[in-house]
């Protein structure tokens, strides 16, 4: 991984909390948040969910703070379910799409439809992680859902060429992969394969954590 990302994983929260306090003052802020939303289903095509787990600054502010007080444990597979997803991403859109057309050319309007869909799915996240772990949010963010989609779709056409991540034979099945994983995968299931649930949003954990270093980014 390259410095400059490390850089950018580690204090792009910061990024989350100006936009909070800004936009707080001026709500046409809020629309800069649009890019949060279309860029992790524009990464998906090409690179899955890489862009929930390096490149989202809501997911460095989990990563980072909300992760020292996380309870670290598994989310619920209720939370996880296609319709809790499906009921999330639509409760979503539907708020957005009327917002939007209420406010439809009004710059402040429109802006606050964003800034208060952030704003509540961040206190979300901030209020289950104590209970699961600090990607919470992440197991059924609506456009990290969608993203999910088109990396299940991508992955089915081409596993192989698609899996950054792979696991080697010298894994001893201690599963501290799978214990680190914010995302619930069953990581070393993926023993002598190439890693290619669609939900991995690629943050590393397990290749960090891994004791045989059998997990690695593929060539
Ligand atoms: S499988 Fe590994 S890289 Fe993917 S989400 Fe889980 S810990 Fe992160
Ligand atoms: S942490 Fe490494 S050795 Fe342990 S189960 Fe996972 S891949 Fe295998």
């Amino acid at each position: 991984m390259s410095n400059l990302l490390k850089l950018w994983k580690r204090w792009s929260y910061l990024i989350l909390i100006a936009f909070l306090i800004v936009g707080a003052f001026d709500f046409r802020i809020g629309l800069i948040a649009l890019i949060c939303m279309i860029a992790p289903v524009a990464v998906s095509i090409f690179k899955g969910r890489f862009w929930c787990g390096n490149l989202c600054p809501r997911g460095s502010f989990y990563d980072n703070v909300v992760s020292k007080f996380s309870n670290k444990k598994k989310v619920p597979k209720a939370l996880k379910s296609v319709y809790f997803r499906g009921l999330a991403l639509t409760l979503m859109f539907t708020v957005f799409t009327t917002g939007m057309i209420k406010n439809w050319g009004d710059l402040y309007g429109m802006g606050f439809v964003i800034y208060r869909l952030i704003v509540v799915t961040t206190i979300v996240g901030l209020i289950l992680a104590p209970f699961y772990n600090e990607r919470t949010w992440c197991n059924f963010c609506p456009m990290g859902s969608l993203a999910a989609s088109i990396a299940k779709f991508r992955n089915k056409k081409n596993k192989d060429k698609n899996a950054l991540l792979s696991i080697d034979d010298s894994c001893v099945g201690c599963k501290l992969c799978t214990k680190t994983c914010p995302m619930g995968i069953d990581v070393h299931e993926y023993k002598g394969d190439v890693l290619t649930h669609y939900d991995c949003i690629q943050c590393g954990r397990c290749v960090n954590k891994c004791p045989k270093k059998s997990i690695g980014y593929k060539k």
